[in-house]
Parts: C-alpha cells; structure tokens; sequence
C-alpha cells in the first residue's frame, strides 16, 4: 500500500504513515489534504475521498531535535538518483571518495554512487590520485530530502510544484 507523505502545519515534511493512518487523521480533522491521487478514491461505509498523497496536520508538531538521516547505499543511490558521480551513465554500485582502504568511511560525505566499470576503475585511490573527478559533490540529505527521495520518481513527478521543489 502507499504511503503519505505527512507535513507539519508549517508545511515542513515530516514522515510517511500508511494509507489507512491517513484517512483517519483527515476523518478525525488531525489533518487536512494538500494533495490528492487524480483518480483513485478511498470507499467505505462512511468515507467517500480522493486517496491523499500529502496531508498537513492542523496544529503545529514541535520536532524535539532534528534528526540526520541514517547512511545507507540504497540511500546514497537514491540520493544520486542512479547516477554514476563519474561518467553520469546509470549507477548500481556505491563508491567510496576516499576509499575505505585510506580511511574514508560509510557516511554520506564520502559515498556517491558509480557505475560498476567506474567504480572497478578507481579502485583504492580518490578522485584525485585516480584522475576521475566527481561531476557533483555528495551532500547529507536532511530526513525530509531523505522522505521525499525514498519516494517513487513517479509519485515525486505528481507531488505539488511547490513539494517537488523542496524535494529537488
Ligand atoms: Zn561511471
């Protein structure tokens, strides 16, 4: 099941609930639509609604203190959008900038993703000893970067103008 994608009354994205989790907070006026499936509806006894993509809570959820979004190579190629920091082509491979063989570690600053021919390339030598420089310098996504990318291209395409931009 989808999920939806849940803004903070400051329009700040804040997590992803379930489908049905959705509904609830709307039905129990928790939260009010801001962007709705174009054709599909939630049906039932007493609900009659566009499915909701992105719902705002009605009242303003303090965040206690701001999470960083947990390293992962699914996360760094979903950063990436599956492209090689190399050559551009399509990525499947993580590389780390400063290879791990001279103390680089997992963290997103020193992961991009590669192209496995790329990747087999440089080896244990950075950018530099290798002569292959990045196309683009990697960047720690905040939890919300990291929310919006988690999502499908193809539902991010169909997020508001406005959400897609903070998404970018
Ligand atoms: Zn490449």
């Amino acid at each position: 099941m989808r999920d939806t994608l849940v803004l903070n009354a400051s329009f700040e994205p804040l997590s992803t609930v379930t489908l049905n989790r959705a509904v609830v907070l709307v039905l129990t006026d928790k939260a009010v639509v801001e962007h709705a499936h174009p054709d599909l509806r939630v049906r039932g006894a007493a609900v009659d609604l566009p499915v909701p993509r992105v719902i705002r809570l009605c009242r303003y959820v303090r965040v206690p203190f701001r999470r960083q979004a947990p390293w992962s190579r699914r996360g760094v190629l979903v950063r990436d959008q599956h492209r090689c920091a190399y050559c551009g082509r399509r990525a499947t491979t993580v590389d780390h900038v400063v290879p791990r063989a001279q103390g680089g570690g997992d963290t997103w600053l020193n992961t991009v993703a590669s192209c496995a021919e790329d990747n087999h390339r440089k080896a244990d030598r950075t950018p530099e000893q290798a002569g292959m420089p990045l196309l683009h310098q990697p960047f720690e996504p905040t939890p919300a970067d990291a929310m919006l990318l988690a999502m499908r291209a193809s539902e991010r395409s169909e997020l508001p103008e406005w959400l897609a931009r903070a998404a970018a």
